[in-house]
């Protein structure tokens, strides 16, 4: 059975959970915090018989995963409790978390799935070994960093950017590389009508994330190949 670690069990980790657990996948989810009723409008896997539950513990429950950890996944010791995973997605409310996610798939050679939602819009980047990764796209996290808690997000938009993350994880967990190191955003549909873009990037060859072993042959050429045929 193919495994997925899932970090952050909030408004995205839990419909990715889900859709992972129903897609037939062995999902481990990380969350330290606990349920607040703040969360209910946005978090529909609890209900007010969750409040003060560990997040992680609830969503397990809920989706039906294997496992939970009661704590926030770190890198320092992701080696040790997820180190035999074969994919990681991100979902997590935390920048420095999702280039902590990266840098670590990066460097064991995993696929991962980064996904994102503020306001009234949503990202999702979907990496793999050899491809642009998400330093090659946002190289270093923001200095002050909204999140949800602060500055809001609107439920759907969740619903988008969940859908979108499941779908690319469960091609990038099954071997396929069509879509990797592509970022893709979405909006609400009433300020944005085309509201899921797709867009390729080359790997940066000055990344310090993906770029510290040098590229198969023949690489390069493939994906600045790529890159140009996208920008037309
Ligand atoms: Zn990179």
């Amino acid at each position: 059975m193919i495994r997925v670690a899932v970090v952050g069990a909030g408004g995205l980790g839990g419909p990715i959970t889900l859709g992972l657990v129903h897609a037939g996948f062995e999902v481990t989810v990380f969350d330290g915090d606990t349920v607040d009723i703040s969360n209910l409008h946005r978090q529909l896997q609890f209900c007010d018989a969750d409040l003060g539950r560990n997040k992680a513990m609830a969503l397990r429950d809920w989706a039906g995963a294997t496992h939970a950890h009661a704590s926030h996944w770190v890198a320092d010791n992701a080696d040790d409790v997820c180190g035999d995973v074969d994919l990681i997605v991100d979902a997590s409310d935390s920048a420095a978390t999702k280039f902590a996610v990266n840098d670590w798939a990066t460097r064991t050679g995993r696929p991962f799935v980064i996904a994102a939602a503020l306001g009234v819009a949503g990202s999702v980047m979907l990496g793999a070994p050899s491809f642009a990764c998400y330093r090659c796209w946002f190289e270093a996290p923001p200095g002050e960093a909204d999140s949800c808690a602060d500055a809001g997000v609107l439920g759907p938009i969740l619903g988008q950017v969940a859908a979108i993350a499941v779908d690319g994880a469960t091609a990038l967990a099954r071997g396929d590389r069509r879509t990797a190191g592509t970022l893709w955003t979405c909006a609400d549909l009433s300020i944005e009508p085309h509201h899921v873009r797709q867009r390729p990037l080359a790997a940066r060859a000055d990344c310090p994330a993906c770029r510290t072993s040098p590229m198969p042959p023949g690489q390069i050429p493939l994906l600045l190949a790529k890159a140009h045929h996208a920008s037309h």
